[in-house]
C-alpha cells in the first residue's frame, strides 16, 4: 500500500463521499474528449455545502483543452466560492489529478480532500491534496515578500 494514501476523511462521511462520486459521474457523462476518449468528471465541494461538477472539455488545438477539475474549480470561484472541503475525481481507471491542476486545487485549498473513483461509484484511493503536491507553492510564498495581495490588487509603497 501507498503510504501516502489516506483511507479515510476526517470531515466526509461515507454518504457524503458517494453523493460526490455520484455527482462526479454525473458529470463525467458531459465530457469532450473526442481526441483522447479520456472522460473525467469532477465534483468539488465547498464549505457552503454547495457541489460544483466540471468535465473535460477537449480542443481540435490540444493545448486549449481544460480537464474536469480545473473546470469545476473556475465554475465555483466565479459563482463566489473560493473555499473546499473535497473534490471528487471519476475515470474509467482511476487516474489522478495532472500537475496543473493540482496547483490550481493548491491554491483555493492546500488541506483539501481528494477522491478518486470509478465510472461504478467504487472509491479506488483518497489522498490529501497535500500528498499530491508535496510543499506546494501558493499564495503564502508571495505575501511576505512581493508585496502581492492574494485579491489580485496591487499595493503601493
Ligand atoms: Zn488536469
Amino acid at each position: 500500500m501507498n503510504p501516502q494514501r489516506q483511507t479515510d476523511s476526517p470531515t466526509l462521511t461515507a454518504e457524503a463521499r458517494a453523493r460526490l462520486v455520484a455527482a462526479a459521474t454525473q458529470a463525467r457523462e458531459r465530457a469532450y474528449a473526442p481526441y483522447s476518449n479520456y472522460r473525467v468528471g469532477a465534483a468539488l465541494l465547498g464549505a457552503g455545502g454547495k457541489v460544483y461538477t466540471g468535465c473535460n472539455v477537449e480542443n481540435a488545438t490540444y493545448g486549449a483543452t481544460i480537464c474536469a477539475e480545473r473546470t469545476a474549480v473556475v465554475k465555483a470561484v466565479s459563482e463566489g466560492e473560493r473555499a473546499f472541503v473535497a473534490i471528487a475525481i471519476v475515470t474509467a481507471d482511476g487516474g489522478t489529478p495532472c500537475g496543473i491542476c493540482r496547483q490550481t486545487l493548491f491554491e483555493f485549498a492546500p488541506d483539501l480532500h481528494v477522491i478518486i473513483a470509478d465510472p461504478d461509484g467504487h472509491i479506488r484511493s483518497e489522498y490529501a491534496l497535500a500528498a499530491l503536491l508535496p510543499d506546494g507553492f501558493g499564495p503564502a510564498n508571495l505575501k511576505p515578500t512581493t508585496g502581492a495581495r492574494a485579491d489580485g490588487v496591487t499595493q503601493e509603497g
